[in-house]
């Protein structure tokens, strides 16, 4: 840490002692007051939890637990009476006082046996030094690594000695640790030492375990070492040397934008001070008005809140800006205490946001923040919509892969130097619903499981093969040097073997994962790599396309299917533009009396050559080609037209319509719809919009908003073929749709096996949601009447209309 910083973190520290000082006078005046007023225990207890927080945080480890102890105090006390209240509270308050009264006093440098500010304030400067600790009983390991590294620019500092650990990073100030796991055959020792050091100090170091050994427990104990990566020895230099790079150069070329509220000023100030001396920019306020009115200026990449505070709380706040549209996506960071469960359940149901138990050592705050922007940052640029220009890395920092960019130039290069009897290949990852696992365990977990991934895939590809990230949950790998094409389906089987033999330990339960895997081979005809990735593309378009995890080899009937694919998007587009996209109706009754209360808007393509031709046939590749908002804009405006004119005879009908997750992504339709509503004074809770659960989990982020827009439209939801997907009972809840549609496989599956157990329980879901339950695909008189036992309200199916045209329907319905 430079001078300049030592002295803003003494300068704050002495504030804090003086306020300590303010604090202990507070406390005793009221503690001496005549307690007529009961707001007096409030008081303390208020005193109390600041000092828990500040104290932690400034390093009083032993002042922080004793303000905790008379906070607890106070709660226990709080319907005592005032005698009993006095003799509660006078112990811990006066232990407080002491503590209080010895803090106070600065004492010299190092000498205070419960502070180790020196320590807890100390800052990650890791971008003027490249020392790096090595802590190994194997000197010739030591000496042979710490020569390679210099090489690579590194200063390795050898320790042999495990115990010697905590003075070894204080006498060399490393970056970096790397630590043996094995010493004198105590094969946790590493691990362990490193554990007890975090619980100490834990200045925010990435450690590197090293090892002969491996096994899950070795691994295990290396995560909850705080060990960033495990690499078995021999140790594969160029890959330590780039996790090495990765790790420490990731100074971004802007600094950060966070943005701190909390209305401990203390608190406040020192946050503030250690992340502009990490090199974040910071925004600091007091207050919730004090943050909005900074939050048009700052345009902060995340904002860290206070729960507790007071006049607008922390939740509040969050909810204040997530309804500002420019504000509605950046990451709130909560931080409460523990104990508080309901309070943090609140923070997560706000939004995907996360909270951190306070109180909250400087190391935690920059790791926990710094991992949040980085995530940001690097999410922003894939999706295109970064406003801050960042050089383009070549590595990938979550999983220290290198990225596509690369591999176009690598893929080139091997192509260029192919010999005829070796068989090349770009293999193609794709996850099996990660999104989702994303949206339902959050970015956290989902990092660790790229993270892993990267990982087992790492360590099962050949020397020579080269593993790339893409984005997102996809992989790509280059393969060379194959003698068969045999051999490398082989390949192909063992590499997806090692993801599919991935367990992944969460707090639901062990998750077992699987991935889409396309396959191209550079053949003769393949001149340049973006073929090459092309094919690969299709083939794992293919492979997801499957109910089930699959390999996809590039063939050429795969580009006949494409070149089809070609010219269906053409002449879907040219339907578009005139007008082949029409809308039948399928009217939807009550069970119990066969009434008519609404339609779900379906659509049709009148295609010139082929006839009508049902969803199946156009919809995905509309959605695939970005063609469906078209759709949806034409769907409304033929819908909502008729639906007035039949609404106007029939004002308690609804009309359903249909969305997709392009609609979700990008909800132009929004304003189309508020302007029919308008146009047609359609009483709007009376428009129905279908949405599939598996889509609002799919993009949660997205659906967020959308859902709030539809909310204030006043138009209604509808979880469409409920029951395929995730079914997250805690989603579901978040969701708020008035109407939840059965799938018909359900019906069908009750129809076939008389087993209702599926569909009994969804009606009862739905209606402890106090959601009407609608069952679709009712073609079946025994299934009505079944459905009516199960007390489902409405029903759509063959068995009472078909969709049909608006003139049908006019014919059929209402005379
Ligand atoms: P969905 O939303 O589940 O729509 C219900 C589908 O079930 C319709 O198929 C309907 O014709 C069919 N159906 C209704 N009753 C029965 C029955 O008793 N037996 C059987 N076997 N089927 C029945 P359709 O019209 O082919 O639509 C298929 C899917 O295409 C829809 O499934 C929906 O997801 C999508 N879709 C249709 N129109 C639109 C649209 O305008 N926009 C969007 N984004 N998607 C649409
Ligand atoms: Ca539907
Ligand atoms: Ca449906």
């Amino acid at each position: 840490m430079s001078n300049s910083n030592n002295h803003k973190m003494e300068q704050l520290l002495s504030a804090y002692r003086e306020h300590l000082m303010l604090y202990k006078t507070e406390l005793e005046a009221i503690w001496q007051a005549d307690h007529s007023d009961a707001k007096w225990v409030q008081d303390i207890m208020g005193i109390a939890h600041k000092l828990n927080g500040s104290g932690k945080a400034y390093g009083f480890v032993e002042l922080s637990q004793l303000a905790r102890e008379l906070e607890q105090a106070c709660e226990a006390a709080q319907n005592l009476t005032q005698k009993k209240i006095i003799s509660g509270l006078s112990s811990p308050l006066y232990a407080l006082l002491n503590a209080l009264e010895r803090d106070s006093v600065a004492k010299n440098a190092g000498a205070s046996p419960n502070h180790n500010s020196a320590n807890t304030l100390q800052t990650n400067d890791i971008c003027d030094a490249v020392d790096i600790l090595l802590v190994d009983d194997d000197p010739n390991f030591s000496k042979s690594l710490s020569e390679v590294l210099s090489q690579y620019g590194y200063r390795v500092h050898c320790q042999d000695d495990i115990n010697q650990l905590d003075q070894a990073i204080a006498d060399h100030e490393p970056v970096a640790l790397i630590v043996d796991m094995d010493f004198s055959g105590k094969r946790f020792a590493g691990a362990n030492q490193v554990s007890i050091w975090r619980q100490k100090n834990g200045a925010p170091l990435p450690v590197f375990f090293v090892s002969g050994y491996d096994s899950f427990d070795l691994r295990l104990a290396s995560v909850r070492a705080g060990g960033t990566h495990y690499l078995r020895k021999p140790l594969d230099i160029p890959k330590l040397v780039s996790l090495l790079n990765s790790e420490l150069n990731l100074a971004p070329s802007e600094p950060y934008r966070v943005m701190l509220v909390d209305d401990d000023y203390d608190l406040l100030s020192l946050y503030g001070a250690f992340l502009t001396n990490a090199g974040y920019n910071v925004t600091s306020a007091t207050s919730a008005q004090d943050a909005l009115r900074l939050l048009e200026h700052s345009h902060p990449e995340l904002i860290l809140i206070d729960v507790y505070m007071p006049g607008c709380s922390g939740i509040e706040l969050g909810k204040i800006i997530r309804q500002h549209e420019e504000f509605a996506t950046i990451p709130l960071l909560f931080m409460s205490a523990a104990a508080d469960t309901d309070m943090q359940l609140a923070c997560a149901r706000l939004a995907n946001d996360e909270f951190i138990n306070k109180p909250i050592e400087l190391w935690r705050l920059l790791m926990v923040v710094k991992s949040r922007v980085k995530r940001g940052r690097y999410l922003r640029s894939h999706l295109g919509t970064s406003t801050i220009a960042e050089t383009q890395t070549v590595h990938d920092p979550l999983t220290a892969l290198p990225m596509l960019a690369s591999m176009r130039r690598d893929i080139e290069e091997a192509l260029q130097h192919r010999a005829s009897d070796n068989l090349m290949a770009v293999v193609k990852i794709d996850i099996r619903d990660f999104h989702t696992i994303n949206n339902l365990h959050g970015h956290y977990f989902g990092d660790e499981i790229l993270q892993r991934i990267a990982w087992e895939l790492t360590q099962h590809i050949n020397q020579s093969d080269t593993l790339y990230r893409e984005s997102g949950d996809e992989f790509l790998l280059l393969t060379t040097g194959h003698k068969s094409q045999i051999l490398v389906e082989q390949y192909i089987n063992d590499t997806v073997n090692s993801i599919e033999n991935t367990k992944i330990t969460s707090k639901h339960g062990i998750m077992a994962l699987s991935a889409d895997i396309g396959v191209a081979f550079a053949t003769k005809d393949i001149s340049s790599a973006g073929e090459l990735l092309d094919n690969a593309d299709i083939a794992v378009f293919k492979a997801k396309k499957s109910t089930t995890p699959e390999i996809c080899y590039f063939d050429d009937t795969l580009k006949t299917v494409q070149k089809k694919r070609f010219f269906l998007e053409h002449a879907i587009k040219k339907g578009l533009a005139t007008d082949q996209f029409v809308t039948v109706y399928q009217p939807i009754y009550t069970v119990n009396e066969n009434k008519l209360v609404g339609f779900e808007a379906l659509a049709r393509w009148q295609h010139p050559e082929k006839g009508l031709l049902c969803p199946g046939e156009f919809i995905p590749l509309m959605e695939e080609r970005g063609l469906i908002p078209l759709l949806t804009h034409q769907m409304l405006t033929q819908s909502l037209s008729q639906f007035a004119a039949w609404h106007r005879q029939h004002p308690y009908l609804f009309l359903s319509l249909n969305l997709t997750a392009k609609d979700i992504q990008k909800p132009i339709f929004l304003k189309h719809l508020a302007s029919l509503l308008a146009q047609y004074q359609l009483n709007p809770e009376r428009i129905v919009l279908e949405i599939t659960e598996s889509l609002l989990l799919f993009d949660w982020q997205h659906a967020r908003y959308l859902l709030r827009q539809l909310s204030d439209l006043g138009v209604r939801l509808a979880l469409d073929d409920f029951g395929t997907g995730y079914s997250s009972l805690s989603y579901l809840q978040r969701i708020d749709a008035a109407k939840l549609k059965i799938d018909r496989s359900f019906i069908y599956q009750w129809s076939q096996t008389g087993d209702a157990r599926l569909l009994q329980t969804m009606v009862q879901l739905g209606k402890t949601m106090n959601m009407s339950v609608i069952a679709e695909g009712v073609e079946k008189r025994e299934e009505l009447s079944f459905l009516r036992q199960l007390g489902c309200d409405q029903y759509q199916g063959f068995l009472a209309a078909k969709p049909m045209f608006a003139e049908e329907i006019e014919k059929t319905q209402w005379n």
